[in-house]
């Protein structure tokens, strides 16, 4: 098989287990084009008193560190340390088959710009000659989980678009399906690769599935986020939470009817004490069953009859606490990414009128809605910038100072920017800062001391929208009649620099990136699978 070409580096976050290795071994020999970076995220708490260490590497690999943020934090920052046009994320504990690399480049090479990501296939090797005990059930729900960072490819200007993992979710669960649905909503389609990727089984703890019920509360956040049909959507088992939601309303009851009884000096009345034993009926039936269930889908071992006698008391329990918890927390959650903390306007066509290489400010007009975006962008507590091509320059058709002269009118009439940046080169010069460079958005967001993941741009060509995206900013087309069509596919945009403000502000709702077009909804996200069996909610 040949490998064709293709730019993509791989970010891998790590508590720092020692399986990490194993990983890093089975990459470096996998056959096929070598990742620009590797990127291993450092998600030890705190500050670890001795540095990541692994085998010496071929590959490039790079640590950053994130001190435990968590999954979703670490990948974000995994995948805004690198500039690939595709980002292939994998977890510390899977081993990519020997043609990964090849198959990798195979499933991003020629996928059209509308394909956002491109998922791996996980294998997880059953156990031999028994049944798979609880913790082995979790880890195999990941063979058929669908868009799972375990091995899961965006291009980067997706993940640009979404601003990332929602690092909301705290631990490695429902942030991947929140990520894919959000990219998904954007309009780009996620489809299934080739490449394998080997999850092997591992042992946890006796407790592990009652710890993983926390993940409820990432399910009511998906709910708040998504909407009743994000279990459909994302292809996530509705598992067992009604069932425990259930046996945990009757146990309250059957306690509460019980108490009431034993208060009231005959035994109680006949109804409160018929209700109590239905209550106390039902709760021992649910358990029953659920530990039955386990029982049966295990080895049928005495250490893990045990456990499951033991910990199927309190799962449905545990489910509901950290549902209710998870539903208070999530009830007024905003969407994710936050708005930018800065609006980084081009000048020229989106703010003003464009009248090419001007020098005098007494030409200066200014765009219908220019003045009530800026204005709205400072009212929300968005810092303002200009960044502006100013080629004139370099043609000798421009003095900085007529720049300098024309920028000052446009602050006359707008008010001061917080920051302005100019580039007077040339095409011929190759410098950093001409758009669709990404210098003008870097220095204008340092000069802000703030991320460019931070910031947004609200431009009228594909250039500008390239510098957001090379600099990881979002971007904002507002197209005028001089705006090429193609440069309008793959990005948000607006009709005005109003509208456009007020979408990056939250008031108004962010257009798909990718317009659906009659009868293009319908290809499937990738084909149709195991329905993932979401190990929280089977056990
Ligand atoms: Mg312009
Ligand atoms: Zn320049």
């Amino acid at each position: 098989m040949n490998s064709p070409a293709i730019s993509y580096s791989i970010v891998i976050p790590t508590i720092g287990r020692p399986c990490l290795d194993r990983c890093l071994g089975a990459l470096a020999a996998a056959r096929g084009p070598v990742p620009e970076q590797v990127i291993i995220v450092d998600d030890r708490p705190g500050r670890p008193a001795t540095p990541l260490r692994w085998p010496p590497s071929p590959l490039a690999v790079r640590v950053v560190a994130t001190g435990g943020a968590g999954p979703a934090a670490a990948r974000n920052a995994g995948w805004r340390a690198t500039a690939s046009p595709w980002v292939a994320f994998l977890d510390d504990d899977v081993v990519v088959e020997p043609d990964w690399r090849q198959r990798l480049a195979a499933d991003l090479a020629q996928q059209p710009d509308r394909i956002g990501g491109v998922q791996g296939r996980i294998t997880v090797p059953p156990p031999r000659g028994r049944q798979p005990t609880d913790a082995e059930r979790a880890t195999m729900g990941l063979a058929g989980a669908r868009w799972i960072t375990a091995d899961m490819a965006y291009r980067r200007a997706a993940l640009v678009a979404a601003g990332g993992f929602d690092e909301r979710f705290p631990r490695a669960f429902r942030e991947d399906s929140d990520l894919a649905l959000r990219v998904l909503r954007d309009g780009w389609l996620l489809r299934q690769g080739s490449r394998r990727t080997v999850h092997p089984l591992r042992a946890g703890s006796p407790w592990l599935s009652v710890r993983a019920q926390a993940g409820n509360a990432d399910d009511a956040l998906m709910r708040r986020l998504h909407g009743r049909g994000w279990q459909a959507q994302a292809g996530a088992a509705p598992g067992r939470r009604p069932r425990h939601l259930l046996i945990t309303a009757a146990a309250v009851a059957a306690a509460g009817l019980s108490a009431a009884g034993a208060s009231t000096r005959s035994h109680g009345r006949p109804g409160t004490r018929w209700g109590a034993r239905l209550a106390w009926a039902v709760a021992l039936a649910g358990t029953a069953e659920l530990t039955a269930a386990r029982i049966a889908a295990g080895p049928q071992q005495p250490r893990e009859i045990a456990t499951m006698l033991v910990t199927s008391l309190v799962i449905p329990e545990a489910a509901t606490w950290h549902w209710l918890r998870g539903s208070w927390r999530a009830r007024q959650a905003p969407p994710w990414p936050p708005p930018p903390q800065a609006v980084l306007f081009d000048r020229d066509g989106t703010l003003i009128h464009d009248v090419p290489y001007n020098g005098d400010p007494a030409q200066v007009r200014l765009m219908p809605t220019a003045r009530t975006a800026v204005k709205l962008a400072r009212a929300r507590g968005m810092r303002v910038g200009l960044i502006t091509n100013q080629s004139g320059v370099a043609r000798g058709l421009l003095t900085p100072a007529d720049v300098d002269a024309v920028n000052a009118r446009v602050a006359e009439l707008l008010g001061p920017f917080d920051v302005i940046q100019v580039c007077p080169h040339g095409p011929a010069d190759t410098c950093s800062c001409r758009k669709p460079a990404p210098g003008l958005v870097t220095w204008a967001a340092a000069a802000l001391g703030l991320s460019t993941h931070d910031c947004a741009v609200i431009g009228d060509t594909g250039a500008d929208l390239q510098a957001a995206q090379a600099a990881g900013a979002r971007a904002l087309l507002v197209p005028t009649a001089a705006t090429l069509g193609p440069e309008r596919s793959g990005a948000w945009t607006a009709a005005d620099v109003l509208t456009a403000t007020a979408m990056l502000a939250g008031i108004l709702p962010l257009p798909s990136v990718w317009p659906a077009r009659a009868g293009q909804r319908s290809e499937p996200a990738s084909p149709p699978q195991r329905i993932a069996v979401t190990p929280a909610r089977t056990s």
